[in-house]
């Protein structure tokens, strides 16, 4: 059995992207560890914060909620405060991830690393998947960090399927239903940096049907309910919302091209 660490930015992050995989992992009898890189205080302020309770304190707990749902072992944090897009005044703040030391970043990520002796890293593609800047640091420091660990683990990046996102976008179009509710974007347009969203077909190698598990995918994201884009997505038809999040993709750097169906581990 593999130990298996999932970089995510922000909490909330592994609910959208990789939950069905985490999921599918612990039932294989890996240890799942789940790694986030900020703590989320630029997150929705909840209306319902108990006296003396944070941002932070709540979003913690949403992660470990959520953690418990996807048979994740162990949460861990690298510490650093939230940035926003491109462009956004916080980014210079000194506890910012956008401003830290990749260095540094990496070395706080390769000591989980190490004490996890962890056989697999997940972290994000080039671009983060759509270009906010705590992704793609992501994207960096994990490939530091797993250069630096003592016994480097595979990385593989979480990414999305820019093709399979067309067919859908292109098909929501045709029956009618794209324009509202928020679906009605292009995955071909540039998106925070510029770029198109996450990745070509032909550049993923990893392809993870997660329908079996969709329902505790949905309810990972439940865990993270004060935070108002869950609430969007959560508001998706069930059979929309398995056409969007019944699929989780990687990228493997160094794995010949060819999409393989099934855990990566
Ligand atoms: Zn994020």
């Amino acid at each position: 059995m593999s130990t298996i660490v999932f970089v995510h930015a922000h909490p909330d992050d592994e609910a959208s992207q990789t939950a069905g995989t985490m999921r599918l992992a612990a039932d294989a009898g890996h240890r799942v560890v789940c790694v986030y890189a900020t703590d989320g205080d630029h997150g929705t302020v909840p209306s319902d914060l108990a006296d003396g309770e944070t941002v932070v304190d709540r979003r913690r707990a949403e992660a470990e909620a959520s953690a418990a749902v996807l048979g994740t072992a162990r949460v861990a944090w690298l510490g650093y405060a939230d940035s926003g897009m491109t462009g956004w005044e916080q980014n210079a703040a000194d506890r910012s991830f956008h401003s830290a030391d990749p260095r540094e970043a990496a070395s706080r990520l390769a000591a989980i690393l190490d004490e996890e002796d962890a056989d697999v890293v997940t972290g994000y593609d080039w671009h983060g998947g759509y270009g906010h800047p705590d992704h793609v640091k992501v994207h960096a420091v994990v490939h530091r960090a797993a250069a630096d660990a003592r016994r480097q683990p595979r990385v593989l990046e979480a990414s999305m399927n820019r093709d399979l996102l067309r067919r859908l976008y292109h098909a929501a179009r045709e029956a009618g239903v794209a324009g509202e509710g928020g679906e009605d974007w292009d995955p071909d347009q540039p998106a925070d940096d510029g770029n198109p969203i996450g990745s070509p077909e032909a550049e993923l190698h990893w392809h993870v049907d997660v329908r079996p598990v969709l329902a505790v995918k949905r309810e990972a994201l439940a865990s993270h309910a004060s935070q108002e884009d869950v609430g969007w997505m959560l508001g998706m038809p069930e059979e929309q919302y398995a056409l969007v999040f019944g699929d989780e993709w990687y990228r493997e750097p160094g794995r010949p091209a060819g999409l393989t169906s099934g855990l990566p581990f």
